[in-house]
């Protein structure tokens, strides 16, 4: 088996460990790039929204590279993503890509899905023990260091004295962790990554501007649908917090929603008086979060939401009435085929300039 998936995110490291522990070939495509949107946009519907464009063109990219398997996730849900998978099948198959597709299906839920989603790639054979010790190392130990050492980056980037220098740590930071194999070199790579970044020199007297960044989970998480839009907060100064990350997403869902205990419900309160049910995708998230960052002092929101998406935008015509009542300035960035990052990195600017005035006329009191 040839295996392909598009890019989520740090999801590609515990996926090409795990691969390789079963045998399967792991075809990792490129990162998302102008190619990659426009084999996506070339194959869309034109009114579809943006995710849906990068992942397709993801995808062909990695069977382009000789995958003849492709691995997704799907299921019911209110927005368009529950039919991503459905129509990306058939847009390929229409294409003529010869290929099978196996599915993770979210809203099966908890630790068996997962499991359920595992046996389907390695076949009927391996013990449950050895799957289940697998997914333990691949989520706990690769993807949660993985979304830890992003956040590190996130909060050394407006501090480091040499720009650049947290990025080349955090470019070569997969590889190795997804070439650990155990527990031994596992722990060794790690400890050897956090060493090299706890050397980088930080500015002592930085006081970085502290945004939320928040918005539709893929494009939150996936920087190079994005437009690296962290790096650039982080280049001017701001220390960004993301609400998003896989691993926040499978500790609430596959392990703590079954128990009806997760951050999600803290969130779904606090967006209560603006929204009262969940209109699917990450409206709820964006509106609660947004309050509870207000209340933890942030100087703003970065809104991050792809062209037509359908919850972002419904979330997006709330924030002003929720911007005045909570007095928090919020930035929505709306990302298609079209963007352009000069103009996009001007906004940033503004956004900086505006939130650090704020901080000043609040310490002049
Ligand atoms: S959340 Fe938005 S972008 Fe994501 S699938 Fe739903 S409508 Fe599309």
């Amino acid at each position: 088996m040839k295996a392909t998936f598009p890019h989520c995110g740090s999801a590609w490291v515990p996926l090409k460990t795990l691969f390789a522990k079963y045998g399967i070939e792991c075809i990792i495509p490129p990162r998302a790039s102008k190619r990659t949107i426009s084999l996506g946009v070339k194959h869309s519907p034109e009114w579809i929204c943006f995710p849906y464009k990068i992942l397709l063109g993801n995808i062909i990219e990695g069977l382009e590279m000789g995958a003849d398997t492709v691995v997704s996730i799907g299921g019911p849900g209110l927005c368009r993503l529950g039919y991503y998978s459905k129509l990306h099948l058939e847009a390929l198959k229409s294409l003529g890509y010869n290929f099978d597709m196996v599915l993770f299906d979210w809203q099966e839920g908890g630790i068996v899905a997962m499991g359920r989603f595992i046996r389907k790639l390695v076949g009927p054979k391996e013990p449950w023990g050895r799957i289940i010790g697998d997914i333990k190392f691949g989520l706990f130990g690769q993807l949660l260091f993985m979304e830890n050492l992003e956040r590190k980056v996130h909060w050394v980037r407006p501090r480091e004295l040499e720009q650049g220098a947290v990025n080349r740590v955090w470019r070569s930071a997969g590889d190795r962790i997804a070439a650990a194999a155990t527990e031994e070199e596992l722990k060794e790579t790690r400890a050897q990554i956090l060493r090299e970044i706890d050397a980088i020199p930080l500015d002592p007297k930085a006081k970085p501007l502290k945004v939320g960044f928040l918005g539709e989970f893929f494009m939150a998480i996936d920087p190079a649908s994005n437009l690296g839009l962290e790096e650039e907060l982080g280049k001017l100064g701001v220390e960004v917090h993301r609400a998003a990350y896989l691993m926040n997403w499978a500790q609430s869902w596959l392990f703590l929603a079954p128990l009806g205990i997760s951050h999600h419900q803290k969130v779904s309160q606090a967006a209560r008086p603006y929204l009262k049910r969940d209109v699917s995708g990450d409206a709820v998230q964006s509106l609660g979060e947004t309050i509870l960052h207000q209340k933890e002092g942030y100087d703003g929101i970065v809104h991050i939401m792809p062209f037509t998406c359908m919850p972002e935008i419904t979330a997006q015509n709330i924030f002003p009435r929720l911007a005045k009542d909570h007095q928090i300035p919020i930035l929505t960035v709306t990302i298609d085929e079209q963007m352009g990052k000069a103009g996009l990195i001007t906004r940033l600017e503004a956004f900086a300039d505006l939130m650090a005035r704020r901080r000043a006329a609040a310490a002049r009191g």
